[in-house]
């Protein structure tokens, strides 16, 4: 009993498009077609629909990477901003709705405040223009992972998405050391995408750092000189 309607389920499946394509036995075919629950032609529309929607998706996703790269090159201006104050070249962009709310650096080092990241600039800047603490249906864009402080306050302030640069192994909290974006406990999640540009963001900030070194390298070696010619005199 089992074996037949088995034996009989699967002779059906595989020949419902062979039979009436290949003109091969068509009176097999006709019977699949009432066999198989779905005439051909039903069926071969359904591919095409798949097909269709595949396209379409594959079309929305290369739209949506080339507009990331596009904001991230925006953040990335700001991060230069940041580097010309001899600040870790940081920054971020806040779009709503295709355009560009607010724009934000770091400034930590300058404005002698922790709360200077370049995100909450973004943030404080995008709720003022909004008139509103909400920023839903914003999108941020920062070329350095968000810490745990930026990561809170863009949970905190309802920003839909968080596009990401670089990632940051040692601080970052969107995936690095915790992902708070996307902890299920709280009432608001945000979607996440990372590596935009990532070795651009990544390279000026791996620059900066070399920079850095290379001047406290300078500077030190100076220092012993000057002591050494002290000394001598
Ligand atoms: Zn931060």
């Amino acid at each position: 009993m089992w074996n037949d309607r088995y034996a009989n389920h699967a002779a059906v499946r595989p020949n419902t498009l062979e039979g009436h394509f290949d003109g091969v036995g068509q009176k097999s075919g006709d019977r699949n077609q009432q066999a198989g629950g779905l005439p051909v032609s039903k069926i071969a529309t359904r591919i095409a629909r798949r097909q269709l929607r595949q396209k379409q998706e594959e079309e929305r996703a290369i739209g949506q990477r080339k507009a990331d790269e596009h904001y991230m090159r925006l953040a990335l201006q700001q991060a230069r901003r940041a580097q010309a104050l001899g600040e870790v070249p940081i920054g971020c962009v806040i779009v709503k709705e295709g355009q560009v709310i607010a724009r934000g650096y770091n400034r930590r080092n300058t404005d002698h405040n922790t709360l200077s990241h370049a995100e909450l600039n973004a943030i404080r800047k995008a709720s003022r223009k909004l008139q509103d603490w909400r920023l839903e249906g914003c999108t941020i864009y920062i070329t350095l992972e968000p810490c745990q402080m930026c990561s809170g306050a863009i949970v905190q302030s309802r920003i839909d998405r968080c596009v990401v640069g670089a990632m940051n192994p040692k601080a970052g909290c969107a995936g690095s050391v915790m992902n708070l974006l996307q902890v299920k406990g709280f009432n608001h999640q945000v979607d996440l995408t990372t590596g935009i540009l990532e070795e651009a963001c990544s390279q000026m900030l791996s620059e900066f750092f070399q920079k850095l070194r290379q001047e406290k390298q300078e500077k030190a070696a100076g220092n012993t000189e000057t002591s050494v010619s002290a000394d001598q005199s």
